[in-house]
């Protein structure tokens, strides 16, 4: 099957930020993936289990991938009531479609937890710039993208867009803070999205 992810480097390359801050997201994005595939390796130990047994086994396995992502952001970000909640919205997620699709290897290979690691660090990291941003007292936030065929329609209108910083952005219709706003479940908007902000 062709791959779907990219290397981490490849993924932020093109994002026109400064080598500290792509930094920052490819440790994160490393660490996310070694989160997720230690909640793989569980899963393929209990495989049976989680089959066989349900719920119980289906908790436990949403557990360790929430304590793996929670251990894992501690050290990146502060968490604040968006990133706790954030943590717990997205391991029940990822663990619901992993059991519900245990027949297709997809589901449980590299290349879909490296996806799910470059793809979660970007919102991670965007609402922990702007909370810093916030703290250092800058006024106003501008959206940029990629600028390549990936951005969606509705994310290229926001190029280069400057709003006050406790505003919200208009995604298509759906409000966000920042791109891939933790805060907000809209796969549609947000799925895939490497937008980022600058501050000023
Ligand atoms: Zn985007």
């Amino acid at each position: 099957m062709e791959r779907r992810s990219e290397p981490i480097e490849e993924y932020y390359k093109p994002m026109n930020i400064s080598a500290q801050r792509r930094k920052r997201r490819e440790e994160l994005a490393e660490r996310y993936f070694e989160a997720m595939m230690e909640y793989l390796a569980f899963l393929d130990d209990f495989i049976d289990f989680v089959t066989f047994r349900g719920d119980i086994l289906k908790n436990s396995a949403q557990k360790v991938l929430e304590d793996g992502i929670m251990k894992v952001i501690t050290g990146y970000v502060i968490i604040d009531s968006v990133m706790s909640d954030y943590v717990k919205r997205v391991s029940k997620e990822i663990n619901d479609s992993t059991l519900r699709n245990l027949s297709n290897p997809y589901f449980r290979s590299e290349d879909r937890a490296m996806l799910i690691a470059e793809d979660e660090t970007n919102g991670i990291i965007n609402h922990d710039e702007m909370q810093e941003a916030v703290r250092k007292g800058r006024k106003y936030k501008t959206w940029h993208t990629m600028r390549d065929w990936k951005v969606r329609p509705t994310h290229r209108t926001l190029e280069g867009k400057r709003i006050p910083i406790d505003e919200y952005f208009n995604v298509g219709g759906i409000y966000m803070m920042c791109p891939r706003d933790p805060d907000v479940d809209a796969p549609e908007e947000t799925c895939g999205c490497r937008c980022w902000l600058t501050f000023s």
